[in-house]
């Protein structure tokens, strides 16, 4: 299987370029550099370098010089995620192409939830990305994708996909007008199953689990069947990832353009946790905010926790894991990400850490009871590892803490239902209403 893998891998890395081709217009977006050895490539469909088989990212020619222009500008752009689009790999007239538009969700001061934990009122923020458009924050990256698909020439988008990708690539395919075929483990919770289908794009359930899907889109992508196809996760991957910046961009700007003290983050593969860093990143070098420490928290779900384990045991590399949780969308055993997430974490003071399943179903109810959002079992995972490492004394109470939501609660009914349900069913009338011990 790993040789399989790597020949699907070299294959692509032959397809290198070694100047971008001028049809390819991705705005500030320069080139793609190894995030291993430096190598440079041309902007193209292609995710692993050809030295050193390193994953590829995505280096920008950024505007330099006056940073309150670029802050007046981004304040006036739209309210999604296009007011960064001169900070994406995205053409300048992005905004007025077919797309969904993700982005600018609420950033909500959680001051009741604050209260139950012990954190200083008003320093306790819920990032509620369960608003956008297939309540999730895929949204944020299959954006991203699609302008890099336009851009190669793909007519067919695909993914491999834990739950959430599957519905954000075929929203988002529906709207611009691509073919998608999609790939899932095929026994996921019927609210991602059915809202990956319904937008009329092939869905593939795949028997097996998570890291079996992502094996087999690596073949299929070295294959003439997956010829003309982007896989937005696979080898579109380096743009696809520049999506979770905006999650950084829009914290700090939500927060006035301050960077929050601790960030608290669901790790999958662990794409997003090491974007929203890169994001920090960039916003302190174009002086959109002030350079000052901050802290990068991980969480994942006991039942799936590779990373988790590796951090605690002091490892550099991650040792992948047979997922087994209720936290479908964060179920990947052999994160791509991993090892950069254990630097992120180690490198800024954070930790990363993992919650049981029953935790994650009383972390759910919390943020419901507390704050009146409803998020899924991914964002069960991350707040009840806040609340884990707030009782630790690994995160600060006195300082300001983010907590990510990323998935919306419907989609994943099936964790709460059990202990979610009518407080009582009575007869039309008072008598009834009383008896019930309701009055
Ligand atoms: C995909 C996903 C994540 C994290 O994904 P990464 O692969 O780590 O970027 C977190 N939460 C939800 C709900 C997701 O669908
Ligand atoms: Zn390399």
């Amino acid at each position: 299987m790993r040789k399989m893998r790597r020949k699907g891998l070299a294959s692509m890395a032959s397809q290198t370029v070694v100047t971008t081709p001028d049809t390819v217009d991705l705005g500030p977006a320069a080139g793609l550099s190894c995030r291993e050895c430096g190598e440079r490539f041309a902007l193209g469909p292609i995710f692993a370098c050809e030295i050193c088989f390193g994953p590829l990212e995505v280096a920008y020619d950024f505007p330099s010089g006056d940073p309150e222009g670029l802050r007046k500008r981004i304040e006036n752009g739209p309210e999604n995620i296009w007011r960064y689009a001169p900070l994406l790999p995205v053409p300048a007239d992005v905004a007025s192409k077919p797309n969904l538009n993700p982005g600018w969700t609420k950033l909500v001061q959680a001051d009741n939830l604050a209260r139950e934990l012990g954190v200083e009122p008003g320093k306790l923020h819920v990032k509620d990305d369960s608003g956008n458009p297939t309540h999730s924050f895929k949204d944020r990256v299959v954006a991203q994708a699609i302008e890099a698909a336009r851009a190669f020439g793909f007519t067919t988008l695909s993914c491999s996909s834990t739950g959430n990708l599957a519905g954000a690539v075929g929203a988002a395919a529906a709207r611009a007008g691509f073919r998608s075929c999609v790939f899932i483990p095929h026994d996921l919770e019927q609210g991602k199953v059915v809202m990956a289908a319904v937008y009329g794009g092939e869905l593939v359930g795949i028997e097996g689990n998570y890291d079996d899907v992502n094996r087999f889109c690596s073949e299929l992508i070295g294959d003439p069947a997956g010829e003309g196809w982007g896989f937005v996760n696979v080898n579109l991957r380096p743009y696809y990832g520049e999506g979770s910046k905006t999650l950084a961009y829009e914290i700090c700007e939500q927060l006035g353009w301050r960077i929050p003290d601790q960030i608290v983050i669901p790790i999958a593969s662990g794409s997003q946790l090491t974007k929203i860093d890169k994001g920090i990143q960039e916003l302190i070098k174009l002086g959109l905010v002030e350079d000052r420490p901050y802290k990068i928290f991980g969480a994942q779900a006991e039942g799936c926790s590779p990373v988790s384990v590796a951090f605690k045991a002091g490892h550099d590399v991650v040792r992948p894991q047979k997922p087994d949780t209720i936290a479908k969308s964060l179920a990947i055993g052999n994160p791509a990400d991993g090892p950069y997430v254990l630097d992120i974490c180690r490198r800024t003071g954070g930790a990363v850490e993992d919650v049981t399943d029953e935790q994650i179903v009383d972390a759910i109810k919390l943020l419901a009871r507390t704050e009146g959002i409803f998020t899924e079992t991914a964002g069960g995972t991350t707040l009840g590892v806040a609340k884990k490492l707030i009782e630790a004394g690994a995160i600060d109470p006195s300082l300001t803490t983010v907590v990510i939501n990323t998935g919306d609660g419907l989609k994943t009914l099936d964790a709460v239902a059990p202990t979610a349900g009518m407080s009582a069913v009575i007869r039309p009338n008072l008598d009834s209403f009383r008896e019930a011990g309701l009055a």
